[in-house]
């Protein structure tokens, strides 16, 4: 992609109203345009990330052999008051409103009233359990305090996955190996996520939520620091260096953090609003258990640039960067060197590009490497390739990683190969 070309363009100055650093790198690096509290355009730089975490998500929930479908956000208030969700919670969190001949309606905030009839509907034996389905889709919730940039939105995105069992102990295995989906999810797209113990409200003792550590985090959570033992603050008794309950040996630690996974066992909350029952294999009537999983990818975006960001842009994990590689071709004194370097880079950019790398490509001839650099640190590719008159007397280009200090010169005829084992590295490495 041609810088030139690209909509949507870095900004100098800081949203005024930015209150964390995803709210203020992800506007000024061109990547989401505000259009109201909580309510975001992915522009196509941030697109692209967004898409880059979804893409993760599917994999691993098509690896625990869950399959995804697409349920609608328009919704009839009907199965909602079979659960008593249309009013309480209610208006509090739903968009209700009314369309023609005073049909009630509301917008997605959840979709277990939607999920669990779709299921009863299409599942009547003991035969079609276990069954997984999952979407990505816009949720909308009428939150109280919309702020923090992509992380408590109006309207969001949200993977939410439903598993349906006939018995408990299935559903707890299942449970277990979504969870473990959920730590690889976040640690691909560069994020330490712990595992902690919350409220299960109405249903369960605990529900499980992902919680990345982080200051700008609204929810207080208590770790081990030698074991994974941790709880959130809700519902934990301890205080800071407290022993760690399971007697690890460890103390417990407070810190602040951001939950970008939560996931529930629900058993028959669901099911018996429905009755939901499948013929069982003796032909008596079995009501079906069921878990629900959650994932916001957009928060997910935005915490990946509140854990990796410095004082001059976003430090992007391999995985969701946008581009892997920033290829930068600085102006030149005369017109034919500026040709020679144009032509040098517009090669290396179609080297990579035909090896499957993606590449961002500043082709800008008139701005200054000075405006070009921190164009590329704001926007913060792992990888930065410099093109200029200076590197071509090398027969060289500079090659600079993010989130390292320096730079060194790579032969221009090894670049490629270079690039190509910088691609394949492990993730963790471009982890701080
Ligand atoms: P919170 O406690 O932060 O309001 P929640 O517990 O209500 O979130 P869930 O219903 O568990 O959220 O939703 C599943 C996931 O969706 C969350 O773990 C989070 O990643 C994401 N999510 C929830 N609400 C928002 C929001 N307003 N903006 C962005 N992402 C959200
Ligand atoms: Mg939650």
């Amino acid at each position: 992609m041609r810088y030139s070309q690209l909509f949507g363009k870095t900004n100098k100055n800081a949203p005024h109203d930015a209150d964390c650093a995803n709210a203020r790198w992800l506007v000024q690096g061109g990547f989401v345009d505000q259009l109201a509290a909580g309510v975001y355009t992915f522009l196509p730089l941030g697109l692209r990330v967004l898409d880059k975490v979804k893409r993760i998500i599917r994999e691993e929930m098509d690896a625990l052999g869950a399959q995804e479908l697409l349920m609608p956000a328009l919704q009839p208030a009907e199965p909602w008051q079979v659960t008593g969700r249309w009013d309480d919670p209610g208006e509090e969190v739903m968009f209700q409103f009314e369309g023609r001949g005073g049909k009630k309606f509301g917008l997605g905030w959840t979709h277990e009233e939607i999920v669990t009839p779709l299921v009863q509907r299409h599942v009547k034996s003991y035969r079609d359990l276990p069954l997984s389905v999952y979407q990505i889709q816009d949720k909308f919730r009428n939150e109280p305090r919309a702020k923090s940039g992509l992380l408590r939105g109006r309207e969001f995105s949200m993977k939410d996955l439903y598993s349906f069992h006939l018995t408990l102990a299935d559903l707890e295995a299942f449970y277990q190996k979504a969870a473990q989906a959920y730590l690889r999810v976040f640690k691909r797209c560069g994020l330490n996520a712990l595992m902690v113990e919350a409220s299960g409200g109405a249903f369960s003792k605990y529900s499980h939520e992902f919680q990345v550590p982080t200051e700008a985090g609204e929810d207080t959570v208590f770790s081990c620091v030698k074991c994974n033992w941790a709880q959130n603050k809700e519902i934990c008794t301890l205080k800071n260096g407290d022993a760690c309950p399971p007697g690890c040996g460890g103390q417990v630690r407070e810190m602040k953090a951001i939950e970008v996974g939560n996931i529930f066992q629900l058993k028959n909350r669901f099911s018996d609003s429905f009755k939901f029952d499948v013929a069982g294999d003796d032909g008596k009537p079995a009501r079906v258990l069921m878990g629900c999983y959650g994932i916001g990818p957009s928060r997910v975006m935005g915490t990946a640039v509140e854990v990796h960001h410095d004082d001059k842009g976003i430090l992007w994990p391999r995985e969701i960067a946008p581009y892997l590689v920033h290829v930068v071709s600085l102006p030149a004194k005369d017109k034919t060197e500026q040709e020679r370097v144009m032509n040098a880079a517009e090669g290396i950019v179609s080297d990579l590009q035909d090896a499957g790398i993606d590449v961002l490509w500043d082709d800008r001839v008139s701005v200054s490497a000075g405006e070009k650099f921190a164009d590329a640190d704001l926007i913060g590719c792992p990888l930065r390739l410099i093109v200029s008159q200076k590197t071509l007397a090398d027969g060289a280009v500079e090659w600079k990683e993010r989130h390292e200090g320096g730079s060194r010169l790579v032969k221009s005829g090894d670049v490629l190969e270079e690039a190509g084992t910088f691609a394949k590295e492990p993730y963790e490495t471009t982890v701080r």
